[in-house]
């Protein structure tokens, strides 16, 4: 059986990946920082063969005993310090997690491997990195204009992800995944905060919803849909190099709209109100993908749309929310 280690176990791509995994007969293995993590018996209810083992990204000496001790054919690289907007308050622990702890991985893999290629790397690289990108949409080969200390701290990891590939040969491949979204996306998010928001105003437990920029456009997709190219591009006999988008963008408010729209409310403007204190040092206006390439080598097509997306956040968020008020 092969055997996967997942980093970032905790977050939506972790628990969609480990469930697709297990699904194809992995063994797989989940790595946490500590076992006090609240998220475990949640990860482990829809993945109930997931082991979970502990190492952190922030300490070389764990990772290279964890690559040891899993013994792993695939890595999934998807632990980071995910959100954007608290990259600005916390960027030297942005940098550790999500650039040095990428460097550190590939270390140990490099320690480990010796540039057999014999393990396989994916490393969750970001449409962050593009930033304000002089293009439209966004390809593998678009140029990097990072807009935040996440998106600096991505553009690191994803350079140093190429360089081991070609200086040591290890068989390590990005996914330049645009933004994806789930019912289980975290609450720093700007879906999942309109998502459970318009849960509550629908049940009447708020009246309004605070948000910040209202016009950025984003690329966003199902994440269950993108954890299937980040296997098969570690399918691939060589590495490489992946945009994963679904090729249309819509602005926040858009989502705001559909998401009202979902629960029945119309007249969604009284229910939003600016916050001035949401805005960013520097934000991306647009973002759009062009995946062709994961179309035509992977054979990897998003099959989730943006209203469905939307529909599918709420709706579980009104049923959530309807269970914690009873
Ligand atoms: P990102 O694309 O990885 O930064 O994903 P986010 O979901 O955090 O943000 C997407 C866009 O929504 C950004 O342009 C934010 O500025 C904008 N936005 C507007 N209001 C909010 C808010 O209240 N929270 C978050 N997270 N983003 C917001």
């Amino acid at each position: 059986m092969p055997r996967a280690l997942i980093t970032g176990i905790t977050g939506q791509d972790g628990r969609y990946l480990a469930e697709l995994l297990t699904s194809k007969g992995y063994d797989v293995f989940g790595m946490v920082t500590g076992r006090d993590n609240p998220m475990i018996p949640r990860v482990c209810a829809n993945a109930p063969s997931l082991e979970i083992v502990e190492g952190d990204l922030q300490d070389l000496g764990s990772l290279i005993s964890l690559l040891d001790a899993v013994a792993p054919d695939e890595v999934y690289n998807l632990g980071a310090a995910s959100s954007v907007g608290r990259s600005f308050a916390q960027p030297e622990i942005t940098a550790d997690v999500t650039a040095i702890g990428a460097l550190r991985l590939l270390e140990a893999l490099r320690v480990r491997d010796g540039g057999s290629g014999a393990v396989r790397l994916y490393q969750a690289s970001s449409s962050e990195m593009f930033g304000t990108a002089r293009v439209s949409p966004q390809d593998e080969l678009t140029p990097f204009h990072p807009r935040s200390p996440y998106a600096v701290a991505k553009v690191f990891a994803h350079h140093t992800t190429v360089n081991y590939r070609e200086a040591y040969g290890l068989h390590a491949s990005a996914g330049i995944a645009f933004n994806h979204e789930s019912p289980r996306r975290g609450i720093d998010f700007v879906t999942r905060k309109i998502s459970i928001g318009v849960a509550r105003v629908r049940l009447g437990l708020q009246q309004t919803i605070a948000l910040g920029n209202l016009d950025a456009a984003r690329d966003w997709g199902f994440s269950g849909d993108y954890v299937e190219a980040m296997w098969l591009m570690l399918q691939q006999p060589e590495p490489d190099d992946y945009v994963l988008a679904t090729g249309e963008t819509h602005t926040v408010r858009d989502f705001v709209e559909v998401a009202f729209a979902a629960a029945g409310i119309d007249d969604w403007e009284r229910h939003v109100v600016h916050d001035p204190r949401l805005l960013r040092p520097s934000d991306v206006d647009v973002l759009v993908g062009d995946a062709s390439k994961a179309r035509e080598r992977l054979g990897w097509k998003p099959r989730v749309s943006f209203p469905e997306l939307v529909r599918m956040m709420v709706e579980a968020d009104l049923e959530q929310e309807a269970r914690h008020d009873s």
